[in-house]
């Protein structure tokens, strides 16, 4: 706790079981299917996983729909920036096109 990087997640904790090997290098285990996969823990990654696996859905199911819930809330607030950054681009356009006419 406390080594930089992000913050802990709860549920990601559940999910996984992380690893690091005497060189430092990351792993981590699905807790349900024990996928083992290098690297970083990274929510997407986990999350990614959580959702699509069969025993955990079986197995865990209370964990495997709050899984889904939590990605499906990530998903939806990374489209909404996208939406905003499309919406502050057309803006710009539009008042450049406007200049134009005007003029
Ligand atoms: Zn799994």
């Amino acid at each position: 706790m406390g080594q930089g990087g992000a913050p802990g997640n709860p549920l990601l904790a559940q999910l996984v079981d992380k690893h690091v090997d005497s060189e430092g290098k990351r792993s981590y285990l699905c807790i349900a299917c024990g996928t083992l996969k290098k690297g970083n823990a990274a929510f997407d990654h986990v999350f990614g996983h959580a959702t699509k696996c069969e025993v955990l859905e079986k197995t865990a199911r209370e964990l495997w729909i709050e899984a889904r819930q939590a990605s499906g809330q990530s998903s939806i607030r990374v489209q909404l920036e996208r939406i905003e950054d499309v919406a502050n681009k057309n803006l710009e356009s539009g008042t450049l096109k406007q200049n134009g006419t005007d003029w």
